[in-house]
């Protein structure tokens, strides 16, 4: 007689698994051959020379021991940086595990949660895998949120991200003050980028409405490879946020580099976020002399509409270079996205692009991008 083991056939692992989940691929991050990899929008200088300084003096217990749960230490440097209390602090391993870990919280399996359209593609997976609803608004022709269109789905959470991923644009204060006060339930705004340029919505979160602002140490403080991201939001909604993450998520090092550049090297990093700045501007102008358009960006990265993003990225590749290719995204088309860093390596991509085969890009969709859309500034 066969066991109920023996009795499964082979390939039954995927019939084991959550339905909602069939649908789900795993998370792809394919970087082609590259001298430079800007698809990423890390920091490419590097990492706080404190932050390496203070990784290498780990001790052997602090490899050996659990750190201190719900790492109080790091809240308060945090605490400290963002111009709140540590109670009104969440961080886990990246900020992805703190919107995961919200998202979980706040809806109930089946409950909608609305994202705008294009945004960071994270969020959808996140939904579907805490068997949420995702449900996408596109963005307006301005490229801001729809506040009538998203508090219309009724959604328990509505994610916001400024400066957005992939536009690189702001939302205005405008329509995140808008949904905020009109939402039904939990929003999210998630600042990955902020240190780059647009408004900061931390004022938000101590509003007294339910908003959760994430951030984060992988961006502007060149420490992704370590996974520290930080939400902020009322000392309640922290606590839930916790009891859904639990316990143990951010590592000693990564605890200990983020308070040592956070303690040591702010200055460090905006001189890195001011040359983002000036080589995001340049860039683009120089862009514009190539006639390849962009969309203004508040971001470390710009996005670039093409007519065959695959093309473009093998273009780029041929030059040493790795970019995100994003296929049709809604009232932009195909596009390329292209992290800023130091100027040699905006000067490859440059190069790259005017390369013979030149890169056209599709005027009606650039015109409307450059010229259409109102000016949001360079942001700070
Ligand atoms: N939010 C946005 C908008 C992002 O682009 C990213 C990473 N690309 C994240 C969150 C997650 O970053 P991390 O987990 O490294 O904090």
């Amino acid at each position: 007689m066969l066991t109920a083991n023996e009795n499964r056939r082979a390939d039954s692992v995927s019939d084991l698994a959550r339905a909602g989940y069939r649908g789900i691929t795993l998370y792809s991050a394919a970087a082609g051959q590259c001298n430079f990899d800007l698809s990423d929008n890390t920091n490419l200088w590097g990492a706080p020379p404190s932050a390496l300084r203070a990784l290498a003096t780990v001790g052997p217990s602090e490899i050996a021991r659990y750190p201190v749960a719900f790492e109080p230490a790091l809240r308060n440097a945090l605490a400290d940086y963002t111009g709140v209390s540590p109670d009104m602090i969440a961080c886990g391993c990246g900020s992805d595990d703190v919107l995961d870990s919200a998202i979980r919280a706040f809806a109930e399996p089946g409950e909608v949660l609305c994202v705008p359209d294009p945004s960071f593609s994270m969020i959808p997976v996140f939904a579907r895998t805490n068997g949420l609803r995702p449900i996408s608004i596109p963005l307006t022709r301005w490229l801001d949120a729809d506040v009538d269109a998203m508090i219309e789905t009724g959604a328990r959470i509505i994610y916001l991200c400024s400066p957005n991923n992939p536009t690189g644009t702001a939302f205005s204060r405008k329509a995140v003050e808008q949904i905020v006060d009109r939402a039904p339930g939990l929003v999210i705004i998630d600042q990955a980028y902020v240190e780059f340029g647009g408004d900061d919505f931390i004022d938000l979160a101590s509003s007294g409405r339910p908003v959760l602002v994430t951030r984060t140490m992988s961006k502007a403080f060149g420490l992704a490879g370590l996974r520290v991201g930080y939400g902020v939001g009322s000392p309640e909604l922290i606590t839930e946020v916790l009891k859904a993450r639990g316990p143990y998520k951010v590592s000693s090092l990564g605890e200990r580099a983020s308070i040592a550049a956070m303690e040591n090297d702010r200055a460090w990093v905006t001189d890195r976020v001011n040359e983002v700045i000036a080589n995001r501007s340049r860039f683009r102008a120089e862009l514009g002399m190539r006639g390849i358009g962009s969309l203004e960006s508040s971001a470390n990265f710009v996005l670039l509409p093409v007519n065959d993003c695959a093309a473009t990225s093998r273009k780029l590749e041929r030059g040493g270079i790795c970019a995100r290719p994003f296929r049709n995204l809604p009232g932009i088309g195909d596009a390329v996205r292209i992290a800023i860093g130091p100027w040699e390596m905006m000067q490859r991509c440059l190069d790259a692009l005017e390369d013979p085969g030149k890169v056209t890009t599709t005027p009606t969709r650039n015109e409307r991008a450059s010229e259409e859309r109102p000016s949001l500034g360079e942001g700070s």
